[in-house]
Formats: structure tokens, C-alpha cells, sequence
């Protein structure tokens, strides 16, 4: 019997007291730490580092698991795992664009087996110094559409073949440093699609991340367009992963996409009903885990508009599910 996980995911400068006091008493278990993506991804992964290694920080690590809360880590990071300055050296490792030119910007050239080998030592590095409370690891690829390899070789590779191939060699390294370990296929932007030629090692889960819904309309109504192009990507990513760990990364609370990524916050509008709602969909085709991106909650947003809406969107998750109301109508 594995247990549901319901979560958060913040950006971890956004951890802060008042934050670890309203995820108190909530039925959330699992708190995902997610540094900034983007063009400036690695820097933002070393800034992190640094901060995970401060007393201050460890101190609230410990304030939220003793509130029974597990601590994950979600976040691009290729551009850590293979420093761009490493192209002076080995610009083969990197991918060839349209023009056929070998281009440092993101991700890398999946059919050089050096330079698999050489993110496979560095993930095993990453996991040792950001084990995960669960076993369960979100080193994800560079955030960005439009940039995998061209080359003669991985041409013929989709971009999900292509990230399907990282995600593996990510997983044998992390692997090295937690025999346990897990790690997902993230299912978002270019890569939605299923794999077409590469497999998923064994302990690879499926995450899901469908950026671009409406997170006012309920995913299984049929009433908006792009909600209903995930609900048909998702079938087929799940036959292919299977369910074991899936896992939802949702948008409903992320205030930083809302907020169009810049500061000052925006008041956030959630909709609870269309989350309840998501909720029982997710469960009802085996979701194990559910959280949702809630950066651009935290102090400052407190400041302006007050307590956000965290206690609300836990409480989404305390609906009885279907079954179990009908079980008691029989008595
Ligand atoms: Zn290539």
C-alpha cells in the first residue's frame, strides 16, 4: 500500500517561518524545493547549494520534517550537471542546432556516450548533496522549447527519445548515491509526447506537468482546448510509464506564472472547486503523488494581500473519494 502524496512546490528562498506555520496542520506531506529555471538555471542551482549548506536553512529542513513533511528537490538541472564551459573542451558534447553548428545555449548532444557518462557522475554528486527525503528524484533537463540535438545520430530521436535518454543516464548516476532512488520523465513542453525508440529504465516514473491549462476549468470538463490536448496526452504517457509513482506537478497555486515570472506578486484567484475536481481525476487514473507549483506565495505576498490561499488547497484533498461515500450509503 503506497500513500498518497500531496504537496507544495516553493522556491527556497520562499521557506521561511511564516511559511512552514501555514503548511502546519495541513494534510500536506511533501514539500518540493524548486531553485529558479530558465536561461540562468545553473546559477540559480549553485546559489541554492549554498544556501542548503547554511545552518539557518538546515534548521528549517528540520522544522518541516518534524512536521511530518517529506523534503524533495525539483529543477532543471543540466546546465549544473554539464557546465557550459565544458564546450572549450569538448564542444562534441554539446548540440548540434538547425545550422549544424555545435551550441552551448541548452541541453546536449544525447549520443555521446562521454558526455552521458559525465552527467550520470554529475547527478550522482547532485542526489548526494540533495538526497530526497522519498527516494524520489526531479533532476529534470534544461526549461526550454525547440532544443535538443540535430546531429547526425540523434536526429532520428525525438525530442522525448532524447530526453528519455538523459532521464535514464540521470537515474544510473543518482543511483550510485541512493540505491533507492527514482527518478523522473518530466511530461512537459516539448515533451508531452511518449517516447517513441528509447525505454525507461526500471525506476523511471512519469511526472506530469501540463503548464499551459486552464486552471480554471476542470481538466476533465470539455470545455477548453487545451485542457483537453493533456487529458489526450495522458493516456498515453501513462500506458507507457505505467502508474507506479506517477506523479502531477500542477500550475493551480503558481503565482509565479500568474505573476508573468516577475515581482511584485499578483493577487492570486484560485479556483477550488476546479481543483477538487482535478484532484479526483488525477486519483482516478492512480496518481500517487499531487502537488503544484505555489511560488510567489510567501512574505512579500503577505505583506500585500495577506494569508494566500494554502490552508484552502490542502483542504482540497480531504473530499472523500467516490467509493468510499457510497460504501457508507449501504449501512
Ligand atoms: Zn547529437
Amino acid at each position: 500500500m503506497t500513500m498518497n502524496k500531496q504537496g507544495i512546490v516553493i522556491h527556497p528562498e520562499e521557506l521561511t517561518d511564516s511559511m512552514i506555520g501555514m503548511l502546519k496542520g495541513t494534510c500536506i506531506n511533501v514539500l518540493g524545493l524548486h531553485p529558479v529555471g530558465g536561461a540562468r538555471a545553473d546559477e540559480k542551482l549553485r546559489g541554492f547549494l549554498t544556501l542548503f549548506s547554511s545552518e539557518t536553512f538546515q534548521e528549517k529542513l528540520k522544522k518541516v520534517r518534524e512536521l511530518g513533511i517529506a523534503v524533495e528537490y525539483e529543477m532543471h538541472a543540466l546546465s549544473w550537471m554539464l557546465p557550459r564551459d565544458l564546450y572549450e573542451i569538448h564542444p562534441e558534447w554539446f548540440r548540434e542546432d538547425k545550422e549544424k553548428k555545435r551550441v552551448r545555449d541548452f541541453n546536449m548532444c544525447v549520443s555521446n556516450e562521454e558526455a552521458l557518462e559525465y552527467i550520470s557522475g554529475r547527478a550522482a554528486e547532485l542526489a548526494s548533496l540533495l538526497r530526497s527525503d522519498t527516494g524520489r528524484y526531479y533532476f529534470w533537463i534544461d526549461d526550454v522549447k525547440d532544443a535538443f540535438c540535430c546531429c547526425e545520430k540523434c536526429r532520428r530521436l525525438t525530442p522525448s527519445d532524447q530526453a528519455m535518454l538523459l532521464y535514464n543516464a540521470i537515474l544510473k548516476g543518482i543511483r550510485r548515491a541512493d540505491p533507492n532512488a527514482r527518478q523522473c520523465y518530466l511530461a512537459y513542453l516539448d515533451t508531452m509526447e511518449v517516447p517513441r525508440t528509447v525505454r525507461p529504465e526500471e525506476g523511471i516514473f512519469l511526472e506530469f506537468a501540463p503548464m499551459y491549462r486552464d486552471t480554471k476549468t476542470p481538466l476533465g470538463e470539455n470545455r477548453c482546448e487545451e485542457n483537453q490536448r493533456y487529458v489526450r496526452d495522458l493516456g498515453p504517457l501513462l500506458s507507457y510509464f505505467g502508474k507506479k509513482d506517477f506523479q502531477v506537478l500542477e500550475y493551480w497555486l503558481d503565482n509565479s506564472l500568474f505573476s508573468g515570472w516577475k515581482k511584485p506578486p499578483k493577487k492570486i484567484a484560485v479556483d477550488l472547486d476546479t481543483i477538487r475536481a482535478d484532484i479526483r481525476f488525477y486519483r482516478e487514473r492512480g496518481a500517487e503523488g499531487i502537488t503544484t507549483f505555489g511560488c510567489y506565495l510567501s512574505d512579500d505576498y503577505q505583506e500585500l494581500y495577506g494569508k494566500p490561499p494554502i490552508g484552502e488547497y490542502a483542504g482540497c484533498f480531504l473530499q472523500k473519494p467516490a467509493a468510499d461515500s457510497a460504501e457508507e450509503n449501504r449501512t
